[in-house]
C-alpha cells in the first residue's frame, strides 16, 4: 500500500514498477492472484486521484482510497492498513516515490514465508538525501534513543507486516500514530533487509519542515515521558539551589548586610520565569494530547474506497449481478 500526496509526477512510473513486481510474484505463486496495490490519496490537490482512477481501468491490481483532505502520511498508512486488514495475509507499505528499493519486495515476501511477522526495510546508504535531512534524521534517532525510545535507525515506512502483526498494530488507537515507534513494540519475529536509498524519481519531497517537525514531536511526546521527568529533575535542582540561597540570605541578614543586589533578584526572576514557562508548556503538550485523544476524533476521513469495493464485488455474487444489472 502506497500513501500519495501530490504525487502526479511519479505515480505512473511507480505504479508500473510495482505492478510488474506484483505480477511476477503472482506468476511465481508467492502471493495470491487477488492481491492488490492500494494507493491512498492523502487529499492531493493535483491529478493524483485522477491518475489512480485511470490506473484502475487498466488493471484490477490497482485500487484506491481517497481522503476528504490532507491528513498526513501516518494517517494515510493507518487508513490503508485498516482497509486492507480484513482481506490480506500480509501487507507491505512503501512511499510513492520508490526511494526505498521496491525490488526488495519479493525478498520481503520470502522472509514472511520463512516465518517472520515483521520485515523492516533499512537504508544503509543515505547519500542521496540532502545533508540537512541526513543530519536531522541522525540527531533525531540519537535523541529518541536517549529518551528511551528504541527505533530501528534508518528505517522509515517501508515494511512488511503479517496478518497477526497488523491486527496487533490496529489495537493501537492513537490519534497521532507514530508507526516507526509502535511497530517495534509489537514484538513478533522480525528481520531487516538493507538497501541503498535512491533519489526521488520525480517531483518534490512532500515533507515540509513543518511536517518533519510534527513527526519528530509525535515521536517524542507520544512515546516518552522523559521530558516530564527532566522537568522534575530540573525543578528539584532549582529547589536545592533555592535552599542554599536561603541559607546565604539568612547569614547575610544576620551580618547586617540586608541590601541585596537588584541584579541578582532580576536575574533569578527571569530565569525562574523562563523555567516555569518551559515546564508548563511541556506538561501542556501531554495534557493537549490527552485532550485530543479523549475527543476520539477520526484519524482520517475516507471519501472513496475502491479497495473494499473490489473485494465485496468479488466475494458476493449478488452484488456482482446487481452491478451488471445497473450497468446493462
Ligand atoms: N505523504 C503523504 N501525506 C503527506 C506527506 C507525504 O501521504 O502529507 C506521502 C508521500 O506522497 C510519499 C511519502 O508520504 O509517498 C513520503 O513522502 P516524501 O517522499 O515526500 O518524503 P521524504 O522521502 O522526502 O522524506
Ligand atoms: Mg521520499
Amino acid at each position: 500500500m502506497v500513501p500519495c500526496f501530490n504525487e502526479e509526477a511519479v505515480l505512473p512510473s511507480s505504479a508500473q514498477t510495482l505492478d510488474a513486481i506484483l505480477t511476477q510474484l503472482m506468476t511465481e505463486q508467492q502471493v495470491t492472484a487477488d492481491s492488490k496495490i492500494l494507493f491512498v490519496d492523502d487529499g492531493s490537490h493535483d491529478k493524483t486521484w485522477d491518475l489512480i482512477r485511470q490506473l484502475q481501468t487498466t488493471s484490477d491490481h490497482f485500487t484506491g482510497l481517497q481522503f476528504s483532505r490532507n491528513f498526513g502520511q501516518e494517517a494515510a498508512l493507518m487508513a490503508g492498513l485498516q482497509t486492507a486488514a480484513p482481506y490480506s495475509d500480509l501487507t507491505i507499505t512503501i512511499d510513492a516515490d520508490l526511494q526505498d528499493n521496491p525490488f526488495l519486495i519479493p525478498n520481503m515476501v520470502q522472509q514472511a514465508a520463512d516465518g517472520f511477522d515483521v520485515v523492516y526495510g533499512v537504508r544503509n546508504d543515505r547519500s542521496s538525501d540532502t545533508w540537512f535531512k541526513r543530519t536531522t534524521a541522525e540527531r533525531f534517532y540519537w535523541l529518541m534513543n536517549k529518551l528511551g525510545v528504541h527505533l530501528i535507525p534508518n528505517h522509515a515506512d517501508f515494511r512488511l507486516l503479517s496478518h497477526r502483526a497488523l491486527s496487533a498494530l490496529l489495537e493501537y488507537h492513537e490519534n497521532d500514530p507514530f508507526l516507526r515507534g509502535i511497530v517495534p513494540q509489537l514484538g513478533f519475529a522480525s528481520t531487516k533487509l538493507y538497501y541503498k536509498r535512491r533519489p526521488r524519481l520525480a517531483g518534490q519531497s512532500k515533507y515540509s519542515l513543518k511536517k518533519m517537525l510534527k513527526l519528530a514531536l509525535d515521536g517524542i511526546f507520544s512515546f516518552s515521558i522523559a521530558p516530564i521527568r527532566a522537568v522534575l529533575w530540573a525543578g528539584a535542582a532549582i529547589c536545592v539551589g533555592a535552599i542554599a540561597m536561603f541559607i546565604w540570605i539568612v547569614s547575610q541578614h544576620l551580618r547586617g548586610a540586608v541590601v541585596t543586589g537588584w541584579s541578582s533578584i532580576m536575574t533569578s526572576l527571569w530565569f525562574l520565569g523562563g523555567c516555569q514557562l518551559i515546564a508548563i508548556s511541556i506538561i501542556g503538550e501531554y495534557v493537549g494530547r490527552t485532550f485530543t485523544q479523549t475527543k476520539r476524533r477520526p484519524r482520517f476521513i475516507i471519501q472513496t474506497d475502491t479497495y473494499s469495493h473490489a473485494f465485496a464485488a468479488a466475494t458476493t455474487p449478488a452484488a456482482q449481478s446487481l452491478d451488471h444489472t445497473l450497468s446493462d
